[in-house]
């Protein structure tokens, strides 16, 4: 299902790696949310997954959805290598989430000229294949 996305259409990008620790992340992507985790004891943000809180050494969590508004702390323009089932150039960005953690992620729906430090982005997810969605984040309607 769905349409080729490019020329590499026939290699696919690689697959999610899901273990103990960020099944739950994997969980929420497929339900459409992008899940942070958060120490139970600090309450500190923390991504990616891992068993202890680093501020606190809990071993204690829960996750909270991010709103899916950020802002582009940093980013770079991937021209090369290939890489299977990527389209270059693509844009991959350092995303200062409003919950106060940061997330990296691919930019879509934008020109890698038109990318800025501080943009207004928001999350959205790509169906890249028919058993790989990721969450990406996108030129802020609000901006
Ligand atoms: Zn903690």
């Amino acid at each position: 299902m769905g349409e080729p996305r490019s020329a590499d259409a026939m290699r696919l990008r690689p697959r999610r790696v899901v273990n103990g620790d960020n099944q739950f992340f994997w969980d929420g992507v497929d339900d459409g949310q992008l899940l942070i985790q958060r120490c139970a004891d600090c309450q500190r943000l923390r991504h990616p997954a891992r068993p202890m809180c680093p501020h606190c050494q809990s071993t204690r969590w829960d996750a909270v959805a991010a709103s899916g508004d950020g802002t582009v702390f940093s980013y770079v323009v991937h021209h090369h290598p290939p890489l299977p089932g990527v389209t270059v150039p693509h844009v991959v960005a350092t995303i200062d989430l409003s919950e106060g953690t940061r997330y990296v992620a691919q930019l879509v729906d934008v020109e890698p000229a038109d990318v800025s430090i501080g943009m207004p982005v928001e999350l959205t997810f790509v169906e890249f294949d028919p058993d790989l969605t990721l969450p990406v984040f996108r030129p802020a309607a609000r901006a």
